[in-house]
This record gives structure tokens, C-alpha cells and sequence, in this order.
């Protein structure tokens, strides 16, 4: 079998990918394990795009650039804030349905590290569902999209030329091949984490894949922590922590102690933004202040109508806990979300090995430096999805690393690494939630790396660890209480691949150093 592309993965990126490729008029095969089975359907606050009458792409930068903690990959982040408002009349153009004001016109939310007013969404909070369902549907009535859904990518088939198709597995055990360029959009691995908003099912698969076919992993110790998950298991979500969007507090929710003091707005933790503060400091503050006791989520102050028909699926899903959206303090503490790293990307998908294309939350862009501005991921999965799509198909060669380590981007770590450990702990989740979470230090990072060994899940966590342990600073979403400031000579992007020394390359690396972007 053969498919002008092969996209894996059913998310917002991989459909995104799979039209794409379609409209270009390529005949796509789209691997999905499940559609849907990742984050995207879970996305509550929105997508970002500046389309209000007093927001500018140039805007929507600035505010991306800024929380990136001088990690940003400029260039991709213009891309990325540029082409928002195309891929928005895209995803309109094939019915999501979001959210109006009464004029017709895009209702626009706001969210933490935003200026503007600039996250469309839809059903209040459920807009990846929506999104998901919307393009599913196209995508199966699209003849050039080959669909295999349920079915499972188990590996990269790989040769001289790098990545020339994949190995599948079908569900009643049946094993196949598919031969063509891939596109890998298989999602993030947050849900490696106990204390995760993600499904357990977002576990790293691609990024695994992707570093045995030999490509490189960039920015994977910055793992952003969501400040607000709600403090209470929800017997619907299993061991998944429920999501208290951002958008609530783009609507004025308040973060208290439980004197009823604004923990942002007053006090040791207060910020400029209050609660609208960059996700990292809002997650370290709740973080800190729950050593102290618990930290509540409080919309009382605001109007009860209006809060309970902007979020009604926040309603639902609090109703059976007892727990009124609008009335109650919700107890919230932060929870492993998203992470910013993944396959080394350019701007256009491709990875260091020919044949190999990334696209969603596997891919490291750079456009989220050390820490994502809320609603830029849905973005980046349109965005990039599309244009990951398109340059397999056209076959744009891949970037190599040979120019960084020319330029002398070799990082010397301080001490020798200790070696893998040699069996899976039996709690992956809790070892994270413990040693790489909000806070890390070196004896937790050197207790991860001792103990996992260099396979499956195992290895993600491990690479995780081993970019936070080099990283002796904090920044954005990695902080370190045994050094606990940024420091200029880690203004630059932790690199790893299998066989090759880690690197620090400068961001925006290779255009910088080799040119060849
Ligand atoms: C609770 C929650 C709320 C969020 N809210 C927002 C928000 O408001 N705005 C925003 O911008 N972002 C939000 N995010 C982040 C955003 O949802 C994700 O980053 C994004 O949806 C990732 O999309 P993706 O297409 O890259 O991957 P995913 O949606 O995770 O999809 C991965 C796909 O790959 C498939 N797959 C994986 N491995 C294989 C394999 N080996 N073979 C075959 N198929 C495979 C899976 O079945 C799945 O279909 C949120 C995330 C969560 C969890």
C-alpha cells in the first residue's frame, strides 16, 4: 500500500494535515489510533487569532514572544500569529461552529499572557470537540483520505533516505505496512504524568517513534503545568484531572486562599496581571501558596446567569460533584498539561530525517520558547498542521544538525550522566508528579534519570529529566530551587538525538548558524 502522505494521528493537527494534502490533490492515508483519541477533543478555552478591530498579528507576537521567556523562535512565531486568521476563515469555511455575539460577529474571550480579546471558541468551553467533529466529518467525506481508523503506527520504516513509510497494526492483531513520506501528529506526552489534564493515551508514542527513526528532540524539559485543574477526583474523568479553562479567569475569576484573599492581586505572590499572569507564574504561585493550605477558584462576584451560559459544559461536568461553576469556591492545583518541546521541527514540519514531517504537539516549532501563551496550541496544530501536510507532499528535504555541531553547540554536561536504569517503575505518573513537576532539583532529576531505563515511555521521561538537568537555570515553565534564576548562557534550546552529544542552539538555529532555512 502507498499513499502520497501518510498522517498519523487524528487530532486538530493530523486532520489538519490530511485536508490539506487533499485540497493540494494528494491521496493521503490518515492513521488515526482513535479519532479524537488525544487532547483535542479536551481543548476548552479556544484558539487564538487576532481578529478584533483593535488586535494585530504584530500584537499577538509580542504577547507569544513575552511569555516564551526568550525561547521564542521569532520567525516561527510570526508564522504562526500571520497566517492565524486564514486558518480560522479555514476551520470556519468547514462549519465549526463557534461562538457568535448577538451581532453575528466572533465573540472573542481573553486569556493569561493576552492583551487583546482574541480566543474565538465554541460551545463555551468545548471548542476542541467541536473542532474534532467538524473536520472528522469532512475528512470522511473526502475521497482522497484514505482513512484507517483504530488502526496503530508501531513503527517508522526507515533506510538510507530516511523515513519511507510505517508499520501498522490493526486492532484484531493483523500487521501491515503503508510505504510514503509521514506526517506525525500524534499529540503530546502530558498524560505521562499522574496529575495530568490529558488523556493517559497522550503518552509520547510519536516523540518515541520519531527519536528511534533518529530524529532530534528539542525544548522537552519545558513542560507547562496548568495552574487551574480542579483539586477533586471526578469520577467521570477516571485519574484525569478536570480542567478549569483559562477563559474563566479571561472572564474575571478570581484565585483566593481561604480567607478570601486574591492570592495575584495582593500580597507576597501578587502580579502586575493578577489573574491573567503567563501560566508559569499563575501554576508556581498556586503551587507555592498550597504549601500553606488550598488555594480556590471563585467566580461569586461575577454575574451567575452570564458565568453558567458562557461555560456550560463546566456546569455539567461540576453538577455531579455537587459544585455550583458560579457560586462555590472550587478547590484547584496545577496539573501537567502540555509540553512545549517535542521532534525538532522547521517551519514548515520538517525534521532532521528525510521523509519525516511533524506537525501539533510532537512538534517543537519553538513557537512557544519555554512557555505557551493560552490557545496558541490549537493554533499551531492548524497552522503547521497545514503546512507539515503540504511540504510532504511537495518532499522538502530535511534539516540536518551537522552545522550546530560545527559551530561548536555541543553542551557539556557538568557531571557524567548517571546510566539508565533497567526496569519501568511501576508508577511512571507519581515518580513525575514528584520529581518533574512545578518544581524540580538536582537530587530529584539524577533519582529520575538513575531509575529509567532507555525505552517506551521510560525514554521520554528520561529525556525530559535529562533537559531538565542540564538546564542549570529556571525558565518559564522549568524551575529549579537549587538555581533559581534565568541565566543568560541558557538562552538557548536544549537539543538531543540519539548518538549525538546534547546541544545548546541558539534559537532560531539552524538559519542562524548554517543558513539553510
Ligand atoms: C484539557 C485540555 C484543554 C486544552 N485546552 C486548550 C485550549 O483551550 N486551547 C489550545 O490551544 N490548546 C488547548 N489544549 C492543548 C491542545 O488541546 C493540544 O495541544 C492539541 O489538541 C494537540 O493536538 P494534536 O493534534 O497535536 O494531538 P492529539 O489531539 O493529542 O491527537 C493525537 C492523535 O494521534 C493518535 N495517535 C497517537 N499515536 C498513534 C500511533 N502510534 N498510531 C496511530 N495513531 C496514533 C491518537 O489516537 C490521536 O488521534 C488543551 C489540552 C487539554 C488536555
Amino acid at each position: 500500500m502507498q499513499a502520497d502522505v501518510i498522517v498519523v494521528g487524528g487530532g486538530v493537527a493530523g486532520l489538519t494535515a490530511a485536508l490539506a494534502v487533499a485540497e493540494a490533490g494528494g491521496q493521503v492515508a490518515l492513521v488515526a489510533g482513535a479519532i479524537g483519541g488525544g487532547s483535542s477533543p479536551w481543548a476548552q478555552g479556544g484558539i487564538a487569532a487576532a481578529l478584533g478591530a483593535d488586535d494585530s498579528p504584530a500584537a499577538h507576537l509580542a504577547d507569544t514572544l513575552t511569555c516564551g521567556g526568550g525561547l521564542v523562535d521569532e520567525a516561527a512565531a510570526r508564522v504562526l500569529t500571520e497566517e492565524a486568521p486564514a486558518r480560522v476563515a479555514d476551520l470556519l469555511a468547514w462549519g465549526v461552529p463557534f461562538d457568535r455575539e448577538a451581532d453575528g460577529t466572533l465573540a472573542l474571550g481573553r486569556e493569561g499572557g493576552h492583551c487583546r480579546r482574541r480566543i474565538i471558541h465554541a460551545g463555551g468551553g468545548a471548542t476542541g470537540w467541536h473542532i474534532v467533529q467538524t473536520l472528522a466529518s469532512v475528512v470522511r467525506e473526502t475521497s482522497r483520505v484514505r482513512l484507517l481508523e483504530g488502526v496503530t503506527v508501531i513503527a517508522l520504516r526507515t533506510g538510507l533516505h530516511g523515513v519511507s513509510g510505517v508499520e501498522l497494526r490493526w486492532p484484531d492483531g493483523r500487521v501491515g505496512q503503508l510505504d510514503g513520506p509521514v506526517v506525525l501528529a500524534t499529540g503530546g506526552c502530558a498524560g505521562l504524568y499522574q496529575r495530568s489534564t490529558n488523556p493517559e493515551t497522550v503518552n509520547g508514542g510519536g516523540i518515541v517513534l520519531g527519536w528511534q527513526a533518529g530524529a532530534a528532540l528539542v525544548d522537552l524539559e519545558f513542560v507547562q503545568f496548568h495552574p487551574t485543574a480542579l483539586a477533586l477526583p471526578v469520577p467521570a474523568l477516571g485519574e484525569r484531572a478536570l480542567l478549569l479553562t483559562e477563559a474563566l479567569r479571561g472572564e474575571g475569576a478570581w484565585l483566593c486562599d481561604a480567607r478570601g484573599r486574591r492570592l495575584l492581586a495582593e500580597g507576597p505572590l501578587a502580579h502586575p496581571q493578577a489573574e491573567l499572569a503567563p501560566r508559569d507564574v499563575v501554576a508556581r504561585a498556586i503551587h507555592t501558596a498550597r504549601q500553606e493550605g488550598p488555594v480556590f477558584l471563585s467566580l461569586r462576584h461575577l454575574d451567575a446567569v452570564a458565568v453558567r451560559a458562557r461555560f456550560p459544559n463546566l456546569v455539567t461536568l461540576l453538577q455531579p460533584l455537587g459544585l455550583d461553576l458560579a457560586r462555590d469556591l472550587l478547590p484547584v492545583a496545577p496539573a501537567a498539561h502540555y509540553v512545549m518541546g517535542g521532534l525538532w521541527s522547521d517551519q514548515h514540519g520538517a525534521t532532521t530525517v528525510p521523509g519525516l514531517y511533524v506537525a501539533g504537539e510532537v512538534a517543537g516549532t519553538g513557537v512557544h520558547g519555554a512557555n505557551r501563551l493560552a490557545s496558541n496550541s490549537l493554533l499551531e496544530c492548524v497552522v503547521f498542521g497545514r503546512r507539515a501536510g503540504l511540504a510532504a507532499l511537495a518532499g522538502r528535504p530535511p534539516q540536518g544538525l551537522d552545522e550546530l555541531l560545527a559551530a561548536g553547540c555541543e553542551l557539556v554536561a557538568e557531571a557524567p550522566l548517571p546510566p539508565p536504569g533497567s526496569a519501568m517503575p511501576a508508577k511512571l505518573g507519581t515518580l513525575l508528579d514528584q520529581q518533574l513537576g512545578v518544581v524540580r532539583d538536582e537530587a530529584g532529576l539524577l533519582d529520575v534519570l538513575a531509575r529509567l531505563p532507555e525505552e517506551g515511555a521510560a525514554l521520554v521521561a528520561r529525556r525530559i529529566a535529562l533537559g531538565a538537568w542540564l538546564r542549570r537555570e529556571s525558565r518559564g515553565a522549568h524551575f529549579r530551587t537549587d538555581c533559581p534564576a534565568p541565566q543568560s548562557a541558557w538562552c538557548g534550546r536544549i537539543v538531543q538525538q540519539r548518538g549525538v552529544p546534547p546541544l545548546l542552539v541558539p534559537v532560531g538555529a539552524p538559519a542562524q548558524v548554517g543558513g539553510r532555512r
